[in-house]
């Protein structure tokens, strides 16, 4: 689907977002990547919402990447037995073990572990920082807080003890038995929480079984010192700045996010910028100027994609929140700073032949008038280089392997196409014209240009670059075989 942006939009499904109607609206809205929290929902849940996304994927036979996103050693709360409850600050709030719902006096911590650890004026955090509690006196199942920063608490909000030092697995048993779960589901990302070391990504590899591409997510101190190690383990970055700035001091969270993006295009492996980009959105139908400002600076920076959370899962204005990141991408794309900047960023190591390639590719593009990329891939990898380049010229990665187009839709400016098994290199370029026109991005009397790897059914990396017309007659009479 012709997009006339090039930054991915990811959407979090959420019970705002959970029947076939809302989840096509925000589709049609822009959303091109959805994500399933496995710290919501049950697994039927998920089943359903995950059933809805292939069948408008069916429908609009475009592919549609989907994200699980698996919650880690997250500590959350329980529920309430009103869902949520208002902490008012000098308040008394007590967090204990029992699993009955919780009020405005109390409520579950089903973590014996952080009882154990915990000391007075000790310092928890609740819903990415929001809500803070001072612990005034503690046992070993219960703390008795004071609320020092009120809100409104909810259901399973996560916590962060900051002062503390908690032993915990990068894979709890859940995440073991959800990771399982959703690779039988058929889902084409893994999104890891707390990863602090490449073995949680090595360990997560290992159980997936290229059945997910995987993602860390980078919300630990200890994970962006490590940060060079666990991207070279990943296939993905999220810079998760809920937990990030919760963490580390929140200033401290800018210039991070500025060099995760950078390093991570650097790799041509895909990033996405996440969480309170549009947070006032959730309640209403227009975003503050800082989130706007914020939204175009990620997109400024290079992230391949940008993230709803709370915005389009819980929110009022889910389809207004995909909307607003659609207007505010199609503006700073058509900035001429914007592309200053991404050609002033390209300065990454080139040194394959397919490096090469692709570079020329975009150079060619650029320079005259051609209308699109089009780029023969298996694995991904050559669409992913391309995109890394950041070309002013549209992208279409043809692929015969759907997992590959699906997991591609998450990348910078990549429109993916699927097409049958092709013998030749003549074909491909017929197929890659008809993509080209069918996509609206060229007509028949446009050029494109088209890289691939020939022989054409021996696997292997690319190796050809060719100017070629959209007139499929002309093909036919110019190309060699
Ligand atoms: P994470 O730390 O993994 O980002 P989160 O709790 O911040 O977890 P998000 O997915 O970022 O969750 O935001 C979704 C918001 O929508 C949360 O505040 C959550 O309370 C709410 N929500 C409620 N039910 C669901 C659900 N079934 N799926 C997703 N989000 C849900
Ligand atoms: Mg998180
Ligand atoms: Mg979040």
């Amino acid at each position: 689907m012709r997009r006339q942006r090039n930054v991915k939009i990811v959407a979090t499904l959420g019970p705002a977002s959970s029947d076939y109607q809302s989840i096509k609206a925000l589709h049609q809205a822009g959303a091109d990547v959805f994500r399933l929290n496995m710290s919501h929902g049950s697994h039927e849940e998920i089943r359903e919402r995950h059933k809805i996304i292939r069948r408008i994927e069916e429908e609009l036979s475009s592919p549609i990447a989907i994200l699980a996103d698996l919650q880690g050693p997250k500590l959350r709360v329980g529920v309430f037995a009103n869902e949520s409850e208002e902490l008012i600050e000098g308040a008394a709030f007590r967090l204990d073990l029992d699993d009955a719902a919780g009020d405005v006096n109390r409520v579950q911590l089903p973590h014996p572990e952080i009882f154990a650890a915990l000391q007075a004026d000790a310092h928890l955090l609740v819903n990415d920082g929001k809500i803070s509690l001072r612990v005034t006196e503690c046992g070993e199942d219960y703390a008795s807080c004071e609320v020092i920063t009120g809100g409104t608490i909810s259901n399973r909000k996560g916590v962060n003890v900051p002062d503390v030092v908690l032993p915990l697995a990068a894979l709890s048993e859940k995440d073991r038995a959800d990771l399982e779960f959703v690779c039988e589901l058929g889902v084409d990302w893994l999104a890891l929480s707390f990863v602090q070391r490449p073995d949680d990504v090595w360990d997560a590899r290992d159980l997936a079984k290229g059945r997910a591409a995987i993602m860390s997510k980078i919300e630990k101190p200890a994970a962006v010192k490590a940060f060079d190690a666990i991207l070279e383990a990943s296939d993905g970055i999220m810079v998760a700045r809920g937990d990030l700035g919760v963490e580390l001091p929140v200033q401290n969270v800018p210039p991070i996010q500025k060099r995760l993006v950078r390093k991570s295009r650097a790799v041509a492996k895909p990033v996405i910028v996440a969480t309170q980009m549009l947070e006032s959105m959730i309640d209403s139908p227009m975003p503050t100027r800082a989130e706007v400002s914020d939204v175009a600076n990620a997109i400024y920076d290079g992230t391949d994609a940008v993230m709803l959370s709370a915005e389009s899962a819980a929110g009022s204005y889910p389809v207004e929140a995909v909307t607003t990141m659609h207007n505010v991408a199609i503006e700073v794309e058509s900035d001429p700073t914007y592309l200053e900047l991404m050609s002033a960023t390209r300065d990454f190591d080139r040194s394959s032949i397919a490096d090469g390639i692709v570079s020329a590719a975009r150079e060619i593009a650029e320079a005259t008038d051609i209308k699109a990329i089009c780029c023969f891939t298996q694995s991904g990898t050559t669409a992913a280089l391309i995109a890394r380049e950041r070309p002013n010229t549209p992208i279409i990665a043809m692929t015969s392997v759907k997992g590959t187009a699906r997991r591609m839709s998450l990348s910078w400016g990549t429109n993916c196409v699927i097409t049958g098994e092709l013998e030749r290199f003549k074909e491909a370029v017929v197929s890659a014209a008809r993509a080209a026109r069918r996509t609206g991005y060229a007509d028949s009397t446009d050029q494109i240009v088209v890289t691939a790897g020939v022989p054409f059914n021996v696997p292997g990396s690319t190796n050809i670059l060719r100017v070629a017309p959209c007139d499929e007659r002309l093909i036919y009479t110019t190309e060699p075989e």
